[in-house]
């Protein structure tokens, strides 16, 4: 059973369209992607109050909803938001959250016809992440057919309007209270048939491509950021514009590293003697050796901060992080004779007064 959708914006049966703006906008904020990065519950819970809002915002499905509930939205064919993507949301509210997200206020976004937008996976190495990286992508694409210019027809014929439909690609079914149109099955909401299809694109009108895209992978960017490449998804329909590529970046975990934003820890292993009495060494950071000192009787634990040996910030694009590295004071588990006596000596003699 879905939840209510008053229940999912906390808002009263009554409320008015002020005030579900208000909420909605307040949720959109917690559960926001960006702000979750790889969170899929605060995805979940996105696209929930966002159909919640889609559905009280608009009178006629609103009274749909409290009449018939959830059962009748479907009844008519609202299928709520659960298979769009989180880019499809934000840009059917962009009027909303333009000002929020700096996604450029409703205005350009608002176009409903464009190629649709595609999502590809890759991984990148902790490595790769201190100065960026190019990657060269491989993607999948549709094609326009040139061999028919998209129509899908073979050489020589035209597509025919469909007799079933008359061209609209809708036919009116009638189920119970409602008048619904669903796509037309004769000729699956295309409004037109094929009887001839062209070969090398079977009659769909595009073809598969391989395209090559160059990304440039920025400094610090953190496991779960997704880059927008403007205009290399799909191609739209004749005369409007190509969908967006975006490219969601995994970095491999480094087993000698743990990360924290900008920030990297690892764990040092120094001889006891050397904890005891303080001295150098040397630490292999990520992006070469760095020299570190040991102040005398440094405890196991202790965290040593050497600035500037993380990784950038990719906030502000100046700067990096820091690199911490935690103390492990290694114990000898075998001593010979001599280094006995010299231990019981040590343990025997005056230790300096407490003070
Ligand atoms: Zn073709
Ligand atoms: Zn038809």
């Amino acid at each position: 059973m879905p939840a209510d959708y008053y229940d999912l914006l906390s808002v009263p049966r009554d409320a008015d369209e002020r005030t579900l703006k208000k909420a909605y906008r307040a949720a959109a904020m917690e559960c926001h992607p960006d702000r979750n990065p790889g969170d899929a519950a605060a995805e979940a819970r996105f696209k929930n109050i966002s159909e919640a809002y889609e559905v009280l915002s608009d009178p006629q499905k609103r009274q749909i909803y409290d009449r018939y509930g959830h059962e009748g939205l479907k009844s008519q064919g609202f299928g709520g938001f659960h298979g769009a993507n989180v880019e499809d949301i934000f840009s059917h509210f962009s009027d909303l959250f333009g000002d929020f997200f700096g996604l450029g206020g409703g205005g350009g976004r608002r176009q409903a016809r464009r190629g649709s937008d595609l999502l590809i996976e890759i991984e990148i190495s902790l490595k790769e992440c201190l100065d960026g990286v190019q990657r060269e992508l491989e993607i999948p694409r549709e094609h326009r057919c040139e061999t028919c210019n998209g129509s899908g027809a073979a050489a020589g014929t035209q597509p025919q309007t469909c007799q079933g439909c008359g061209g609209t690609g809708q036919v009116q079914v009638v189920k119970g209270i409602f008048h619904m149109s669903s796509p037309c099955p004769r000729c699956r909401g295309q409004g037109r048939t094929i009887k001839d299809p062209c070969k090398p694109c079977h009659g769909r009108g595009r073809v598969r491509v391989t395209k090559t895209v160059k990304v440039g992978i920025p400094a610090g960017i953190e496991s779960g950021m997704r880059l927008r490449v403007t205009g290399q998804g799909e191609e739209g329909p004749a005369g409007t514009p190509n969908g967006d590529l975006y490219v969601a970046v995994g970095v491999t975990p480094d087993p000698r590293f743990e990360r924290q934003g900008p920030d990297l820890g690892a764990e040092v292993h120094v001889p006891m003697v050397k904890a005891c009495l303080g001295g150098t060494f040397t630490f292999e950071a990520l992006d070469g050796a760095v020299e570190v000192t040991l102040e005398p009787g440094t405890q196991p634990g202790t965290v040593l901060r050497v600035r500037g040996r993380g990784l950038p910030r990719i906030d502000n694009r100046s700067g990096r992080g820091d690199l911490h590295l935690r103390v492990a004071v290694d114990i000898p588990r075998r001593l010979t004779p001599a280094q006995i006596d010299l231990l019981k000596a040590f343990d025997s003699a005056d230790s300096p007064a407490a003070t």
